[in-house]
């Protein structure tokens, strides 16, 4: 089966994601503990694809030897994995990207792999301020003008039939 992985710093809303998009509250464990996923957890999707929830990044309180293991686990599964169709990145809508997510996003871009990002908790700003935000993402990621950006909540279900018609054209295409 396709699959799609998910990228993101440490409680970013990950894990709230992927249960708002396969309509289950706790298929995949949402935290208030940042940093507690070190593997990858596969979350198989109507029979039709997996996501691949990556444990998150930029965790400023672990040691340099996990830092150096995430690495060479999340490289070894994202250049080699022959189902991975793209990958989506979230980031929160409330903050300009990190410097973490700027590498993480150039990295995927530098190997070619397709990036969705999705900037989420959209429902923690008001709705007036989203194109500022949308457009503070945009810009401090540099996304390229055709590129996707999805905003999205978790807790609304806003953006979700967005995202899922990109992932279809994502795993149709490639
Ligand atoms: P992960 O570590 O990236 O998997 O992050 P989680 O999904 O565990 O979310 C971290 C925290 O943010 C939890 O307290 C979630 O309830 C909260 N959260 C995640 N997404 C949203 C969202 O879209 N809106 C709001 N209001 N809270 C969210």
């Amino acid at each position: 089966l396709p699959e799609i992985a998910l990228a993101g710093r440490s409680n970013v809303g990950k894990s709230s994601l992927i249960n708002r998009m396969v309509h289950r509250k706790n298929l995949a464990r949402t935290s208030s503990k940042p940093g507690k996923t070190q593997t990858i957890n596969f979350y198989r999707v109507n029979g039709q694809l997996y996501f691949a929830d990556m444990p998150g990044y930029g965790f400023a309180r672990v040691s340099k030897e996990t830092k150096a293991a995430w690495a060479r686990m999340i490289e070894g599964y994202l250049l080699n994995r022959r189902e991975l169709k793209g990958v989506i990145q979230v980031v929160d809508v409330r903050h300009p990207p990190t410097r973490d997510d700027r590498m993480m996003y150039d990295w995927l871009k530098h190997y070619g792999i397709p990036v969705i990002v999705v900037a989420t908790k959209a429902d923690k700003i008001p709705r007036g301020k989203w194109p500022k935000h949308v457009k503070q993402v945009r810009e401090g990621l540099q996304i390229g003008a055709d590129d996707p950006l999805i905003l999205f909540s978790a807790e609304t279900g806003q953006g979700k039939d967005e995202l899922w018609s990109t992932i279809a054209a994502l795993v149709s295409e490639r």
